[in-house]
């Protein structure tokens, strides 16, 4: 990979030959030249700014001067080591910094690590006149506008070795230990990395993280995997809202969900709010309900009798009576922008269990009962109800129940599993009537004592 930085302070770029960078040059990896944009100037005071047409202050780069500058090292022949290793149509990115560019992204700078040579015009100024842009790109040359940061500097020769650095360090060969770049920040999904640390254990008595300690590396993958994704919610929620979501396990989706950030099956990741529901959600949370009820059904129930009992058990007036009795009735609600994609009702108070469950040595004394948590079909997966369940649990602590229990139907081994993740126990069974039909159902408990 050859660099070629054009500016009129060539002297900026000596910094770039230390450490790693010297030694990629040294081993012939990369090719480092710094011009002198100057050389390609005319005229007694080798001038390369003039006025800005239109008036205003500054100086403006001049065209001519640029474009002979890059016609020149444009056409560099681009053999490493004699003209045998020169790539047939090498990959030649004019690359110009400015405050008005777009964004510098690990991506983008994936995407350049794959040039044969990258030529920086550095803008000193007011920077460069536009028509060297508009000539290059019209006649077929790669030509990227790029920023750095929302920020204004004097030249562009900063961003230049920013740029340099950013790319040559994704070259085969170019970092001592490769691994290194696989799980930093902005790469695989898009993530921040997750804090890190090293001796001594403890410093100013801030220790290390348990976890870190114990040898476990799924443990240890897990916790930083979800430390990583914290920070990146709470410092740069545009990324968590734009990650790859191909590369997000269940397990992330689910602490991103804590997080506040639900990714659907498919489509754009949107904001998460969970919370009680109000009296303004009856008619939403019971057409959730109704759209819901269904999918957890068994296929052996005739529809008749799941009409039936949504039309008995999921209607506005039943809601409106749960949600209006918050000391028995715990109905917490997911919604993102679109509006409720997910629910959860418990039961709690003194007689918060079904008369079949309170039979002696059944479940505890004490239990809180979790009736219903539902999502909607587009939004399963995406740890909406992880949470929700996780968060009618941490309601039943707060209440002081010593458990939760919940019957699920005794065919449906995918929310079985959902719940034994969650902590539940299979403890008995019961029947259930649904529409008049009998179903079996598994009762499971989630001691909140221990
Ligand atoms: N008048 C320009 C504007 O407002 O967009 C700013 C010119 S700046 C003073 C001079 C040069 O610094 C630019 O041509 C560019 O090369 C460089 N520069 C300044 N800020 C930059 C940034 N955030 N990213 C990349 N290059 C930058």
């Amino acid at each position: 990979m050859r660099f070629d930085l054009i500016s009129i302070f060539p002297d900026y770029f000596a910094p770039l030959r230390l450490s790693l960078m010297g030694k990629a040059e040294d081993a012939g990896l990369v090719q480092l030249h710094a011009h002198d944009l100057r050389d390609w100037a005319t005229g007694k005071h080798r001038s390369v700014d003039d006025t800005p047409y239109g008036g205003g202050a500054g100086m403006v780069m001049r065209a001519d001067v640029w474009a002979r500058a890059l016609d020149d090292v444009l056409s560099v022949p681009l053999a490493a080591r004699g003209a045998e290793d020169a790539p047939a149509s090498p990959r030649r990115v004019v690359a110009i910094p400015t405050p008005s560019g777009t964004p510098l992204t690990q991506p983008r700078v994936e995407d350049l690590a794959r040039a044969d040579q990258i030529i920086v015009a550095c803008g000193r100024y007011e920077g460069i006149d536009a028509r060297v842009a508009e000539h290059y790109h019209g006649v077929g040359v790669e030509v990227v506008e790029f920023s750095i940061g929302d920020y204004v500097l004097n030249g562009g020769e900063v961003a230049a070795m920013v740029l340099t650095e950013a790319v040559a360090r994704l070259l085969d060969g170019f970092m001592g230990n490769p691994d290194s770049l696989v799980e930093e920040s902005h790469s695989g999904a898009g993530l921040l990395e997750y804090p890190v640390f090293t001796k001594p254990r403890e410093f100013r008595s801030i220790e290390i993280p348990e976890v870190l300690l114990g040898g476990n590396h799924a443990a240890i993958e897990r916790w930083r995997r979800d430390r990583a994704i914290e920070k990146t919610v709470r410092v740069r929620p545009d990324l968590a809202l734009s990650l790859d979501a191909s590369s997000l396990t269940p397990e992330d989706r689910a602490t991103l969900a804590h997080c506040g950030v639900a990714y659907p099956q498919a489509g754009a990741a949107e904001r998460l709010d969970v919370r009680l529901a109000g009296l303004e959600d009856v008619v939403a949370v019971s057409e959730l309900a109704a759209r819901t009820f269904p999918d957890a059904c068994p296929e052996n129930l005739p529809q008749e009798a799941i009409d039936d009992h949504i039309a008995r058990q999921l209607n506005p007036d039943v809601f409106d009576a749960l949600i209006s009795d918050p000391e028995r009735h715990r109905v917490f609600v997911a919604e993102v922008w679109g509006g409720l994609v997910g629910y959860v009702l418990t039961h709690v108070g003194p007689d918060a269990l079904p008369s079949e469950l309170v039979r002696p040595g059944r479940v505890e004394d004490g239990s809180a009962y979790l009736s219903k948590c539902y999502v909607d079909q587009a939004w399963r997966g995406s740890g909406i109800a992880d949470v929700l369940l996780e968060r009618a649990v941490a309601d039943a602590a707060e209440l002081g129940h010593t458990a939760v229990v919940l019957g699920t139907n005794r065919g449906n081994k995918a929310a079985q599993a959902f719940y034994k993740r969650h902590g539940f126990r299979k403890r008995s069974t019961r029947t259930f009537d649904v529409g008049g039909v009998r179903n079996d159902d598994v009762v499971m408990v989630r001691d909140l004592t221990a």
